[in-house]
């Protein structure tokens, strides 16, 4: 178990060259807005998680869990580790794609208005994934 201090540790340690550059081409090329810092959260909403430490980058997959009708928790699930002296970008960035695959795979249709959406953004009417939008649009009507 890492301690809170291992931890502050890790995240003080500037990160190698070779990260820093994956880092800057995750922000700038890909097709998505990007947020975060040490940790990249990609697409809105998140479709991959990428997390810099000092000599690695962690690519994880966003899976949410529900813990009620309306509230859910993020479990990130981990798709694998790039090491900075032995990976490439090249490997990152199939890495990155793979989870992005994945994690657009768990989308579902709104039965309501079409839309794509993740999983924890739709609800069910009537057994029909629905959209927060349109269950909101239905709460106002009635
Ligand atoms: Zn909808």
């Amino acid at each position: 178990m890492p301690s809170k201090l291992l931890d502050a540790l890790l995240l003080a340690m500037p990160l190698s060259p070779t990260l820093e550059s994956w880092r800057q081409y995750l922000k700038s090329q890909l097709p998505y807005p990007v947020q975060g810092a040490q940790t990249l959260f990609i697409g809105d909403p998140a479709l991959v998680i990428v997390v810099f430490q000092h000599d690695k980058a962690e690519v994880l997959l966003p899976a949410m869990e529900w813990r009620h009708h309306d509230i859910h928790t993020v479990k990130p699930r981990s798709q694998g580790v790039i090491d900075a002296c032995s990976g490439s970008l090249e490997q990152l960035l199939a890495l990155v794609e793979d989870t992005i695959a994945l994690r657009l795979k768990s989308f579902h249709e709104c039965s309501s208005c079409g839309k794509r959406c993740a999983p924890e953004v739709l609800g069910s009417l009537k057994g029909e994934p629905v959209c927060r939008d349109c269950i909101k649009g239905r709460r106002v009507l009635f």
